[in-house]
């Protein structure tokens, strides 16, 4: 049995920066979404691609291994393990996996069973994430806030079923507050916090797809936070919706920086200011 951190979420939430952020502390190493990647063809095609640990897939420590380590393999479970065992012959006995394949519920319910799992429901927040797919696809952010809505539900509904007991983290409260946020992730996971986390660049993992701010030298330095949905009209517009999945949106992305209160809103509460008043004014 190995320790693993899953990130589920939906996709362009963050999952990869928090992969490295997380792969930088020691003993840990992720592989991205690792479900996808174990089947040969859609690996094939990222072979190419640069590795977030600077070497082209091919020749990355883990990734050159792998179709060796898997081959003749059927099944995910299968492929899985001998993966788990790579891991551990190239990064040291016992190394934390970090997975960060989001929301494929067979093979995290196979992963929660078999091994010890930890998981990060990593969740952006609705307008941010709306309005950065409808850029990237031209499909309205409307049907994106809906897209949000139905599978985060879905994705909560299959996690309890499961009986896992996830920590919630919103991309706006990791990329506003790092500091705060892996400090939190870390005490979950049980993975040795240190400001090096801070950094996604100082990473040991193995991430050769996904967003290709693992290879951005801006990206990899620190947490950025991308604003883009501040100037949209179209959000304002659609922004009555907000009124049925505010509730959720809340629940989801922002639990750690407000814990139930505004009052006790992380580092700009009135509680605090208030304490901070009594003992220096
Ligand atoms: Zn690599």
């Amino acid at each position: 049995m190995s320790k693993i951190i899953y990130i589920a979420g939906l996709g362009h939430s963050g999952t990869t920066l928090l992969d490295m952020s997380l792969g930088a502390a020691g003993g840990v190493t992720g592989l991205g979404e690792l479900k996808t990647l174990m089947d040969d063809n859609t690996r094939q095609k990222h072979y190419t691609s640069v590795c977030s640990c600077g070497k082209k897939a091919g020749d990355c420590d883990i990734w050159g291994k792998i179709p060796n380590a898997i081959n003749g393999l059927k099944t995910d479970p299968e492929k899985i393990e001998a993966v788990v065992r790579l891991l551990d012959e190239v990064e040291g006995k016992g190394t934390v996996l970090v997975d960060s394949s989001k929301n494929s519920y067979p093979y995290l319910s196979y992963m929660n069973q078999q091994h010890d799992l930890s998981l990060v429901f990593l969740t952006r927040d609705v307008r941010s994430w709306s309005y950065s797919r409808h850029l990237s696809t031209g499909k309205p952010v409307v049907y994106f806030m809906l897209r949000w809505f139905l599978e985060n539900k879905k994705l909560l509904r299959r996690i309890r079923k499961m009986g896992i007991d996830p920590i919630f983290v919103g991309y706006e409260e990791l990329a506003l507050y790092p500091d705060h946020l892996l400090q939190l992730i870390a005490e979950h996971t049980g993975i040795p916090y240190s400001a090096k986390l801070l950094v996604p660049g100082n990473t040991t993992s193995h991430i050769i797809s996904g967003n290709i701010a693992r290879t951005d030298p801006a990206k990899r330095s620190g947490w950025k936070y991308d604003a883009r949905w501040m100037l949209s009209r179209r959000i304002l517009t659609w922004s009555p919706l907000l009124l049925f999945i505010q509730r959720m949106n809340r629940r989801l992305v922002y639990s750690k920086v407000n814990a139930g209160s505004i009052l006790d809103f992380h580092l700009f509460g009135t509680r605090r200011k208030k304490e901070l008043d009594r003992q220096y004014n």
